[in-house]
């Protein structure tokens, strides 16, 4: 019999520890800090889970090397994600852009039945388990773990990063992995809320807007995205923000954003409806402009914006203010600040350095009988459901202890 010690009951441990215990060679401890294992993955998606991505794809994801990811995803594709919680027993519906959630809409569901599984494959879950130490000893690994001590002869490490410290992100795993001789890179929060100049934000607090992102620093297009923006105190989030706020994070400084409000329009039919408005409500007031084709508050701050008197006239505006208007409305600029750290994070850009790994099977180049996966590797993905499909896939193959 050989014992596997999983280190770290989220989304990767779970995974990792169910396909381990699956084998009846094995007998799996998996061992957890919190009082309950799945505590992140409760909150996924607005507790909804958004758990896969249909159309998720090597581009999708980020690191020193993204490549690495790519035998992992090949080996466990969405299909693969979506058949395995069928034979859990879960339901799943796909909506927008190919976001997978259960049918329940509840993130519960996902943890529960991952659960049943772990139980019914016989795997022991310790919990309130944080493991301080893991040393080389006899061929296998000592574990420490408060007062108990374990020993395992194969070690997967699935501790997850630093994003989300509220719930539970901590850099414990990066630690483990460094003690047994591996290195980290740089780490940065990633799909974050991003901090910008406040004056507009913060008096458009809680609109949200569908908007097409760019991230540009001097003349250089950083990053692009489009969806949903929410205005906050500190600055602009939601998905779409999310998505550029990795290159935000690491561009170094001097970024600016810029918001498109009418991705899907054309300026010269804009524009006719801007002067057919003027010339229809002469006596309206500057500041109602935009009403019927943004939200109010966000129309009046793009008037503003240009330099406009809200409480003049429509007749009083020339056509080259009403164009100036719309081009705040298509380029609605905000110098960039940072970005939200860690605990505002979904995910952790940067990690345990990939090269030391075999992405055939995630076991370390260094210690054999040692693996890892999940957001503890120097891998994160675009918002939509595809860290957890990153969480999944590598937990099924660093689960199967090849190599
Ligand atoms: C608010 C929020 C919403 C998100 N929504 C989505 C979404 O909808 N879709 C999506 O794809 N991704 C989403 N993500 C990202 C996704 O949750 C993570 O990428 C994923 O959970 C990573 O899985 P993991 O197993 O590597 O780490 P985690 O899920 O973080 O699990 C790591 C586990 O290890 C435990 N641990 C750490 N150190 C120790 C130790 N020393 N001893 C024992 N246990 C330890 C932790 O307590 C934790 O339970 C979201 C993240 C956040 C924060």
């Amino acid at each position: 019999m050989r014992t596997v010690i999983v280190i770290g009951g989220g989304a990767s441990g779970l995974m990792a520890a169910l396909t381990a215990a699956r084998e009846a060679q094995n007998r799996v401890l998996l061992l957890e800090r919190q009082q309950r294992p799945g505590r992140k993955l409760l909150s996924t998606g607005n507790g909804r889970c958004n758990l896969t991505n249909t159309g998720a794809s090597i581009k999708n994801y980020h690191g020193e090397d993204a490549s690495f990811a790519q035998s992992a995803l090949a080996r466990f594709t969405p299909e693969d994600t979506l058949a395995f919680f069928a034979s859990l027993g879960l339901l799943t519906e796909e909506e927008y852009g190919g976001r997978v959630y259960p049918l329940s809409n509840s993130a519960n569901s996902v943890l529960d039945v991952l659960r049943f599984a772990l139980d019914a494959a016989g795997a022991e879950l310790h919990t309130s388990c944080r493991v301080e130490r893991v040393r080389r000893e006899k061929g296998g690994f000592a574990v420490d773990c408060g007062n108990e001590r374990f020993f395992a002869d194969a070690l997967i490490v699935a501790c997850g990063g630093a994003a989300g410290g509220k719930l539970g992100g901590v850099t414990d795993g990066y630690e483990i992995l460094k003690s047994l001789g591996h290195s980290r890179t740089k780490l940065y929060p990633a799909l974050t809320p991003i901090l910008t100049a406040p004056e507009y934000p913060r008096a458009l607090k809680g609109v949200r807007a569908d908007a097409a992102v760019t991230l540009r620093q001097g003349r250089r297009v950083l990053a692009e995205s489009a969806g949903e923006v929410q205005f906050t105190d500190t600055g602009v989030s939601g998905p779409a923000v999310f998505d550029v706020s990795r290159a935000a994070a690491v561009c170094g400084g001097g970024a600016e954003i810029g918001l498109d409000f009418f991705r899907r329009r054309e300026t010269g039919e804009l524009l006719a409806m801007l002067r057919a408005r003027r010339d229809a409500l002469p006596e309206l007031e500057a500041g109602e402009l935009l009403c019927g084709m943004l939200h109010n508050r966000l129309g009046r701050m793009c008037v503003k914006y240009a330099a406009l008197s809200g409480g003049a006239p429509l007749r009083t505006l020339a056509d080259e203010e009403l164009a100036r208007v719309l081009a705040v409305c298509r380029d609605f600029r905000l110098e960039v600040r940072g970005t939200a750290g860690f605990d505002a994070a979904q995910v952790t850009a940067g990690g345990i350095s990939t090269a030391q790994f075999d992405p055939e099977t995630l076991q370390s180049r260094l210690v054999g009988g040692l693996y890892a996966c999940g957001e503890v590797l120097d891998i994160d993905g675009d918002c939509g459901g595809y860290n957890l499909q990153w969480a999944w896939a590598s937990g099924a193959l660093a689960g199967r202890l090849e190599g």
